[in-house]
């Protein structure tokens, strides 16, 4: 399983699925991708390979967008089908999520969630996740940042996440508990994986997030790392990859 995340001046596509293929030795049963073009998302995700996803994604192939990001899945609740491979959306078709880890407690946020009126169309425990993100927003009238770091306060599990908001097109929200990501820090540009293979060839400024933190990247205003549960503000520490550049 694994996530890549990029938002810049390049086209998400290629980076996307090239850095997909080079986490696939993580292992995962699913693929899917979402680029931003045109004020709109566009997500295509398939049971099988990465191979399998670029065969099934060919319209989303020629697209300029600059902002993408991927996911391969290693299914923990829902079988592995398209469905439940990820991307997710929230209900009003205005967030978006990946996700590797586990949302333990997924079956009472879901149906306090039912209760407010929310319809599930996958069975994983993300799909909970990205509309309890959605819920937290409106009721509490929060930016995206804000709303990602009181639902996952909320969130007994594990996680690396990337969440993107077509509200607030210029960033990125990530965060880590458990599963690794990395956050690739180029000029005019950032990318986000589950380790440095699919950024390396691009930038050797990597961030390594430590549990519990979280990063919004924001276009042409660098990033803020915090801590998810008191809100500390984290000074970015970023590691100079050494890396051969061969494959
Ligand atoms: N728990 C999530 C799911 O089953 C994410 C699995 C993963 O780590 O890929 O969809």
């Amino acid at each position: 399983c694994g996530i890549v995340g990029y938002i810049g001046y390049r086209e998400a596509y290629p980076i996307v699925i090239k850095g997909l293929k080079r986490l696939e030795y993580r292992g995962y049963d699913s693929a899917g991708i979402m680029l931003y073009e045109g004020n709109e998302l566009k997500v295509s995700k398939t049971k099988g390979k990465v191979s399998d996803l670029e065969e099934k994604s060919k319209e989303l192939a020629s697209l300029k967008a600059t902002i993408g990001m991927g996911h391969t899945r290693w299914a923990t609740h829902g079988v592995p089908n398209d469905v439940n491979s990820h991307p997710h959306l929230s209900n009003s078709g205005k967030l978006a999520i990946i996700h590797n880890g586990i949302i333990e407690n997924y079956e009472p946020l879901k149906k306090e969630l039912i209760k407010r009126g929310y319809s599930f169309q996958s069975d994983t425990d993300t799909e909970v996740l990205v509309n309890l993100i959605e819920e937290v927003q409106k009721k509490e009238n929060l930016k995206l940042g804000k709303a990602v770091q009181v639902a996952l306060n909320q969130v007994v599990g594990a996680y690396a996440i990337c969440v993107f908001d077509v509200q607030k097109p210029d960033e990125i929200v990530v965060a880590r508990l458990g599963s690794p990501l990395a956050i690739g820090v180029g000029k005019d540009e950032f990318f986000i994986a589950s380790d440095a293979s699919p950024f390396i060839e691009y930038t050797s400024n990597a961030i390594y997030l430590e549990d519990e933190e979280m990063a919004i990247v924001r276009l042409n205003k660098g990033l803020k790392i915090r801590k998810i549960k008191d809100d500390t503000l984290v000074d970015p520490y970023i590691q100079e990859l050494q890396m051969n550049l061969e494959q």
